[in-house]
């Protein structure tokens, strides 16, 4: 197993299979941010091959779980057949997609087909009116749990992720925790993070876990569930006699560096040890110069033992830290 500076070993991979998406969420790609945002061209993107050779390579080291993201991974042509590929990958204990669920109606029986068990869906509101503003492209929310419908009646486990930004959807708490109760849904509320450069982000706009957790055990009694495996990063809870489980993942308020396992493969095949980091490594010049998977394996393996990132710890303790970073829809969320 292979373990960083800070002894925490290497067991998730997130791979951006594209920067692209269909949606321009405020807080992660806003549409009036006054620039134009410049995608990686086609040949700059690894391949189908080349992304499975890299997740065969990680799982040897120690990689148990992979989820595929982006940009929107649905958009990228073809996506199930890459889960079809990962899916077979000995070794590999989980295989999940998060997605903004727009084209998931369209995908859920192919993803499935592939061997996809579990996806993650983000939507921030179930207002009519909320959601298209949170989204930026008009996207309405019936078609988003259109497309987690669907999902669920191809066998599929869904999991429904909200970022919760004060003045923009902290009136959706409630109704969404409502009705994802009712539906039996696991719902996870996730703090507004200062990602990128782009969002704005000011520390008197997140919501905190625990502001949530009051809001909803008010009306919705709660208890704790206990850890389902090292390094979880939502604090789990369970609505009082019911089986349906609601989780907060608290990136500001109460940052997970400690047990921070993960590390993320932009779609253009660089490494990256943090989401706040600012350079990455790259995988895929070296694999389009002839590298073998020892001399992969070895870059891998420096960069994982090399590092000593915890940007949300520090961060904690001075709040208008800054520099340069990576947008969230490059290097994934
Ligand atoms: N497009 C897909 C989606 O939205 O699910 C996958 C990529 S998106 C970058 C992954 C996750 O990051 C989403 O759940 C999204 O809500 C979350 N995210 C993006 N920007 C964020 C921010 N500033 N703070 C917290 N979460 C954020
Ligand atoms: Fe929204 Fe996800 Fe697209 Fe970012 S990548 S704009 S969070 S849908
Ligand atoms: Fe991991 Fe970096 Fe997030 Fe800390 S800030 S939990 S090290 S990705």
């Amino acid at each position: 197993m292979l373990t960083d500076m800070l002894n925490r070993p290497l067991l998730d991979l997130r791979i951006s299979v594209t920067d692209r998406c269909n949606f321009r969420c405020t807080y992660c790609m806003p549409a009036d941010n006054g620039q134009k945002y410049c995608f990686m061209n086609r040949s700059e993107l690894m391949t189908f091959e080349e992304i499975t050779r890299l997740a065969r390579l990680f799982v040897s080291l120690g990689v148990r779980k992979i989820r595929l993201t982006g940009g929107e991974p649905l958009l990228r042509k073809d996506i199930d057949q890459l889960v079809a590929m990962l899916h077979q990958i000995d070794g590999l204990e989980d295989l999940s997609v998060t997605t903004n669920g727009f084209l998931l109606k369209r995908y859920a029986a192919p993803l499935k087909k592939a061997g996809l068990s579990r996806i993650n869906v983000s939507l921030d509101a179930l207002d009519p009116e909320i959601f298209p503003a949170i989204n930026g492209v008009g996207a309405k929310p019936a078609r988003i749990l259109e497309g987690i419908e669907e999902a669920i009646r191809q066998g599929i486990k869904v999991k429904v992720n909200m970022v919760v930004k004060k003045g923009m959807n902290d009136s959706q708490i409630l109704p969404m925790a409502a009705y994802f109760k009712e539906k039996g849904i696991s719902l996870r509320f996730i703090e507004f993070m200062d990602v990128g450069s782009l969002n704005g982000w000011k520390l008197d706009e997140v919501v905190t876990s625990k502001e949530i957790l009051n809001m909803i055990s008010k009306e919705m009694p709660l208890e704790p569930l206990k850890e389902n495996y090292y390094g979880e990063v939502a604090k789990r809870y369970r609505y009082k006699g019911t089986d349906t489980e609601v989780g907060f993942i608290s990136s500001v308020s109460q940052p997970f560096c400690g047990d921070c396992t993960r590390l993320r493969l932009s779609a253009d095949g660089k490494i990256y040890t943090c989401l706040f980091a600012a350079q990455g490594t790259d995988l895929l010049g070296a694999i389009r110069e002839g590298a073998s998977d020892e001399m992969l394996a070895a870059r891998i393996a420096g960069v994982w033992q090399n590092r000593v990132d915890r940007y949300s710890q520090e961060r904690g303790k001075n709040p208008t830290m800054k520099g340069k970073r990576i947008e969230m829809s490059y290097i994934g969320g």
